[in-house]
């Protein structure tokens, strides 16, 4: 039998399905890198005992499954931070981007970065992560536009897999704007990327995931929906940006063709809701945009809960609608600006980001068999990781049985 670790006197959120509570003076024993076991830790069986080789007194500090941020565009070249000085006078995302700046200025400094700029800059960004108790991260393409440069994205995506003990799931998104080469051409562009693009990307198998931008400043619904047809058809996954700023139906569409899941959602209508619970997808909520552009439309919450569709919370990480570099606080900002309970929030970064994600079955819960991917917490309460603006309580991370001190 291989070697036991034993972590031991702990207080552990299981995460799981059924999941309310914390539960105290736990013990969770790991094996060959997965949960072996867990439960009271007067009840560990005999079995187990003789070889446990390291024992992990954990001092009650609260244990959840690794964090997972199911939504990110952390790898770009440069920063946004004079836009945001126009829209501090008063000009909006959608005029900004209508005028060539938006994602369009952010393609043009990721097309003058090489790869090695690019790694460099995503890394320092991806430290943050790995410090606040995420194992798991999704990161996007969207700033290359052209084969070269989209291929280099999702190259930098899989160099940062290889370097950094976190695991990573990368999305291909063309289709997040149009490049100036199809300028006015958008139907010409979503076949370029469907013939010429996807091929490639799946040959060189780096992306799990297909994503687009389906709003009057991306793309119409039936671009969005040609083009998640043939990726699904190609063996990805998919998943839309939708309805963040008008109701695009993109959600719905998306939905009926099995997409994992729809992200943004402020104007998500029932019929969406109802497609998206026939085909479980799961509805990712991006707090951290809505508070960078300053919406006031709220996703609806309350049918979203009505309707028992999985909810899951991520950073939006990008230079545009969400610089941010403390994905904790997206934790904060999903509980006060969508008044979720902390039960909601934690399962949102958890088991239903991992859903996100269709990594449910390897992560994102505490239960025998899944990958021992851990997060520590040196606090009492576990509405602590809700409550604390700015604060990072994480003591440390285990990524499939390894141990990763802060
Ligand atoms: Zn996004």
């Amino acid at each position: 039998m291989n070697k036991i670790i034993a972590i031991e006197n702990a207080r552990i959120a299981r995460c799981d399905a059924d999941w309310q509570g914390q539960l105290d003076n736990y013990t969770i024993l790991i094996q060959s890198g997965k949960i072996l076991w867990f439960g009271e830790s007067l009840q560990v069986p005999q079995k187990y005992i003789a070889n446990i080789h390291q024992r992990v007194d954990m001092n009650h500090k609260i244990i959840t499954p690794g964090f997972i941020d199911c939504h990110t565009h952390l790898v770009y070249g440069g920063h946004r931070a004079s836009e945001y000085g126009q829209r501090l006078q008063g000009i909006s995302y959608a005029e900004i981007a209508q005028n060539g700046g938006g994602i369009l200025s952010t393609v043009k400094s990721t097309r003058a970065s090489d790869v090695q700029t690019l790694f460099d800059s995503a890394s320092l960004r991806l430290q943050h992560w790995l410090k606040s108790g995420f194992t798991t991260i999704e990161i996007k393409s969207g700033y290359g536009l052209d084969k070269k440069n989209e291929l280099k994205m999702l190259q930098v995506i899989a160099y940062l897999d290889k370097k950094f003990p976190i695991r990573m799931s990368p999305t291909l998104l063309a289709a997040h704007t149009l490049p100036p080469e199809f300028k006015n051409r958008p139907d010409d562009y979503i076949n370029w990327i469907i013939d010429d693009l996807i091929p490639d990307v799946v040959r060189l198998n780096l992306a799990k995931s297909v994503d687009v931008f389906c709003e009057k400043i991306g793309f119409s619904l039936s671009q969005s929906k040609k083009l998640l047809e043939n990726a699904r058809a190609s063996g990805l996954q998919i998943k839309i940006h939708a309805e963040q700023l008008s109701d695009s139906k993109g959600a719905k569409m998306a939905a009926e063709l099995g997409a994992q899941s729809a992200d943004h959602l402020e104007y998500l209508d029932e019929s969406a809701i109802k497609a998206m619970q026939k085909s479980q997808t799961v509805a990712v909520l991006l707090p951290v945009a809505y508070y960078f552009l300053r919406e006031n439309h709220v996703p609806p919450i309350e049918l979203l809960r009505q309707y028992q569709i999985p909810i899951a919370i991520a950073s939006d990480s990008n230079p545009g609608s969400a610089p941010i570099t403390s994905p904790l606080l997206t934790l904060n900002m999903a509980s006060t600006f969508f008044k979720l309970t902390h039960v909601e929030v934690i399962k949102g970064v958890t088991l239903n980001a991992a859903k996100a994600l269709k990594l449910d079955h390897l992560t994102g819960s505490i239960e025998i068999g899944k990958e021992a991917d851990l997060a520590i917490w040196d606090i009492n309460d576990l509405e602590e990781l809700c409550y604390w603006i700015g604060n990072n309580p994480c003591y440390g991370r285990y990524v499939s049985g390894e141990f990763f001190k802060n």
